[in-house]
Order: C-alpha cells, then sequence, then structure tokens
C-alpha cells in the first residue's frame, strides 16, 4: 500500500520535474556548447555541423600523456621524454584550440556549466576503453582554490567528475583533495617556475574514502605540472597507481 502510494507521489514528482524542464528549455532553448546556435528537437547535445568536426585527438599519440604526435614512431612526446611524471597514464579527448578552446573558456567564465553534461559524455564515451583496462575504483578531481570557486561560482573539475561518476558508476570523492594555496595562473609560467608555484599547493584532506587505482579528471591537461604536484602529494599518502581522463589537451611535440 505504502508503496503504492510512494511511487504515485514519485510519478508526480517526475512529471513537474519534466514540466519545469520544458517550460525552461522554452525560455532558455539548450545551444550548442561548441557554436551556441540553438539546437533543435533531437539534435542531441551538440549540433550536427559542430559534431561532424570536433577536433578529437586521435592515434599517434604520446603514451604517456595521450598528446597528440607526428610520428608515428615516436612512442612519447618530447616532454614525457625529458622528464618522468607522477601518474601511470592519462588521456585527453579533445584538442584545445579554436572553437573547443572558446567552448571552454564560455563555459568556465561565462558561466556555462550546462555545457559539462557534453563534456562528460564524451569524456566517458571516448574514455571507455581506458577505463576498461585502468579500471579506476576511484574518481578524483583535480580542484581549483577557493578563492577561483568563489569569483567563478563553481569548480568545473568536482561538476566533471561528479557527473562522470554518474555515467561510469565509479564512486567519486569530491572532498578528499583541497587546493591549500593561491597559485599563479600557470600559463604565465615556464616549466620549472610551474612546478614551483605548485610545491604544497594540494593537501589530501581524507583519505579514507580513496580506493587505488585512483582516476584524476579535469577539463585541460598542459605540461602535467598539476596531475604531478596532485599526484605527489598521492604518492605522499601511499597511492602509486594514478590515471588521468581530462577534457582537452595541447599538442605534443
Ligand atoms: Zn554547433
Ligand atoms: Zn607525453
Amino acid at each position: 500500500m505504502n508503496q503504492k502510494k510512494n511511487s504515485g507521489w514519485e510519478s508526480v514528482g517526475n512529471i513537474l520535474r519534466r514540466v519545469a524542464q520544458e517550460l525552461l528549455k522554452l525560455f532558455y532553448p539548450p545551444r550548442c556548447p561548441i557554436c551556441e546556435r540553438v539546437l533543435g528537437p533531437g539534435e542531441g547535445r551538440v549540433c550536427p555541423e559542430c559534431a561532424r568536426r570536433l577536433p578529437y585527438i586521435r592515434e599517434p599519440l604520446c603514451k604517456r600523456c595521450g598528446k597528440p604526435l607526428r610520428i608515428r614512431e615516436q612512442e612519447y612526446c618530447l616532454d614525457c621524454q625529458r622528464q618522468t611524471h607522477e601518474f601511470v597514464c592519462g588521456r585527453a579527448v579533445f584538442l584545445y584550440e579554436k572553437a573547443l578552446r572558446r567552448s571552454v573558456q564560455r563555459m568556465k567564465f561565462q558561466n556555462h556549466r550546462e555545457y559539462l553534461d557534453f563534456y562528460a559524455e564524451e569524456l566517458t564515451m571516448r574514455g571507455a576503453g581506458y577505463l576498461r583496462s585502468w579500471k579506476p575504483e576511484t574518481i578524483l578531481p583535480v580542484p581549483v582554490n577557493r578563492r577561483k570557486r568563489r569569483e567563478r561560482g563553481f569548480d568545473q573539475s568536482v561538476l566533471l567528475a561528479r557527473k562522470v561518476s554518474r555515467l561510469t558508476g565509479i564512486p567519486v570523492e569530491e572532498r578528499a583533495l583541497v587546493r591549500s594555496r593561491y597559485t599563479l595562473p600557470q600559463k604565465e609560467l615556464d616549466a620549472r617556475e610551474r612546478r614551483q608555484n605548485l610545491k604544497g599547493a594540494f593537501t589530501l584532506r581524507d583519505a579514507s574514502g580513496l580506493r587505488e587505482p585512483i582516476l584524476l579528471v579535469d577539463d585541460i591537461y598542459t605540461t602535467g605540472a598539476t596531475m604531478d604536484a596532485v599526484c605527489r602529494e598521492l604518492k605522499r599518502n601511499g597511492f602509486t597507481r594514478i590515471y588521468f581522463l581530462v577534457l582537452c589537451a595541447g599538442k605534443g611535440k
């Protein structure tokens, strides 16, 4: 009896939610996260024109960091040849350039967090093979610091990680890792300065929910300095099997 009553209420709730969603769509019709064109019914998360030319990273790619390579024989990008990274390996879905770069910047700086649904789906679909072979037990977002989160109103890697967790069923630990120190914007620094800048930037506050292998999730991978800083903190706490999946990466050399 009770059960019947509950499911009745639940379906009323679902109907109301769907009505609210439809009304929202009427006032704020969903737009293509790449070109911002209003999406027609049944067009999916991205418009057909943009879907045809999404800048996916394709083989050959660096076996360590996943950046695309020019020559198949190369195995590792120059950056990964020069220095040892702290993670086992990682992969990115898109090249961080042109329309995709603009999309990510709109998401971050103009509060287009609705793009994260598309990003998370791409990450999960394109990363499915890697997830099967890495078998991560915990998803860990690479957090932004409090000041940035306050300015932006959200932490994109936490939201992304949460959505990837929902799609894959792999538990996410949102609060285990904190970015404890305000760091300078990485893009203005060279490789050595980046490393110095990130020293002690991350603190593992609560390791109780972490199970290896760990999957780090973030929006962009550039030199790997941030990933390495997170990995160093995890290693200090005894975790060694660390992988990453990110939405975009720059070109490898
Ligand atoms: Zn489009
Ligand atoms: Zn590499």
